[in-house]
């Protein structure tokens, strides 16, 4: 069996990609979610990877996880960081709620699991953890404060934490997804898709979540040692960081 990889927010969306694009280069994969049983149940029978619900916002909850994976799979040695939500409204209309939940589920959760498997992959002398930012993380986005902040802060973090885990043969980068045709993105109203968003990208059409997962599948692998701190940005050519 190949290395133990956790992804989070696995089950649907670029995170599906990167669950099925891991499993296909031999990982042993386990993907997490929050609640959506009905798309986790159809996702493990239609990939047979190993499932598991919980918040990743929540410190506790992300230490009884781990707990379990490494009872059940053994010591995660790839933590890719993709669960993420957006709660938009300009700075004026956002409540402290919508602030806290975006900063928890975006930014806090990579702190609570890298913070979960780091003594592991220290010890283990390998690990490869990838954070899923954003072009608006990069670029900011009228009423993302929220979310600009989270996918923003995670890249600091990930600097940070390059330079703290680059001698014993641990690696942190992130990959910085432009519009992805998921969910996510086909809830945007099909007018401001087609006439605000898609005219801004140069490759002129959304990505697709397997050109994320091919992202993810080459910071992953033992041959990408040399590579830490940085930023792939994978958004069609909308912003050139
Ligand atoms: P989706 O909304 O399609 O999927 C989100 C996934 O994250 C789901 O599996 C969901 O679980 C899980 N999740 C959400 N909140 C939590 C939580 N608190 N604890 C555990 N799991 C959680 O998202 P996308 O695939 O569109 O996005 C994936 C990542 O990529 C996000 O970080 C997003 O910010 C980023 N991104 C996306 C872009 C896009 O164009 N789509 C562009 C740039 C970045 P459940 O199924 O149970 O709800």
């Amino acid at each position: 069996m190949g290395r133990v990889a956790l992804v989070t927010g696995g089950t649907r969306g670029i995170g599906r990609a990167i669950s099925e694009g891991l499993k296909a280069e031999g990982y042993n994969v386990i993907a997490s979610y929050a609640g959506n049983d009905e798309a986790a149940s159809k996702f493990k029978e239609e990939t047979s990877i190993d499932v598991i619900k919980f918040d990743v916002g929540d410190f506790a909850a992300c230490e009884t996880a781990v707990q379990k994976i490494e009872a059940d799979h053994g010591d995660i040695e790839v933590l890719v960081n993709n669960a993420g939500i957006t709660w938009d409204k300009p700075l004026h209309k956002m409540s402290p709620e919508a602030w806290n939940a975006v900063i928890n589920t975006d930014l806090t959760s990579i702190f609570n699991l890298s913070k979960l498997v780091i003594d592991k992959m220290r010890d283990a002398k390998f690990g490869r953890i990838i954070n899923i930012s954003s072009v608006n993380g990069q670029k900011g986005q009228f009423g993302q404060s929220n979310y600009s902040a989270a996918k923003a802060g995670l890249i600091g973090f990930t600097k940070a934490l390059a330079l703290e885990t680059a001698a014993k043969g641990i690696t942190a980068n992130v990959v910085a997804p432009g519009y992805i045709g998921t969910e996510m993105v086909m809830a945007v109203p099909e007018k401001v898709l087609n006439e605000v968003i898609i005219p801004q990208i140069p490759v002129g059409r959304l990505g697709e979540a397997s050109e994320i997962a091919r992202c993810v599948n080459f910071l992953a692998a033992d041959e990408a040692g040399f590579i830490t701190g940085s930023t792939l940005s994978a958004n069609g050519g909308q912003y050139m960081a």
